[in-house]
């Protein structure tokens, strides 16, 4: 998709920190943390949002689920938890038009829904 930042860093023409990719999914550092791990769980394919998914594009949920099982556990966050968020749309902030998932943690995030 042209001008997605996301399918730039995913096409390797902007550099970022790359923890994991494969076929499907592709794991990078979030280049403004809001916490000790903020890592970003991205789907290579261009899909705008998680409203946009539907039954023949919802299976990147389960790649995107084995990913941050693989993540958890390199970071060590298996034990003390961690945060999964997705952002759809204006009002919840979404500033990156490609579904992508914050996993953050790495210290006590409070009871905060964000
Ligand atoms: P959202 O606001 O939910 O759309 O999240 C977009 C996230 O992408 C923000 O947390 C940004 O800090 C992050 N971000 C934007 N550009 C880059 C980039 N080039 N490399 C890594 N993270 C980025
Ligand atoms: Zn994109």
């Amino acid at each position: 998709m042209e001008n997605c930042i996301f399918c730039k860093i995913i096409a390797g023409e902007i550099p970022s920190d790359i923890l994991y990719q494969d076929e499907k999914v592709i794991a990078f550092k979030d280049i403004k943390p809001v916490a000790p791990v903020h890592v970003l769980l991205v789907p290579k394919e261009h899909i705008e949002n998680i409203y946009e998914l539907n039954d023949s594009n919802a299976h990147v949920l389960l790649d995107i689920h084995r990913v941050m099982k693989k993540i958890v556990k390199d970071m060590g966050l298996e034990d003390k938890g961690f945060r999964l968020i997705t952002n759809c749309g204006s009002d919840a902030g979404q500033t990156v038009p490609h579904l992508h998932f914050h996993l953050i943690g790495g210290k006590n995030l409070g009871m905060s829904i964000i």
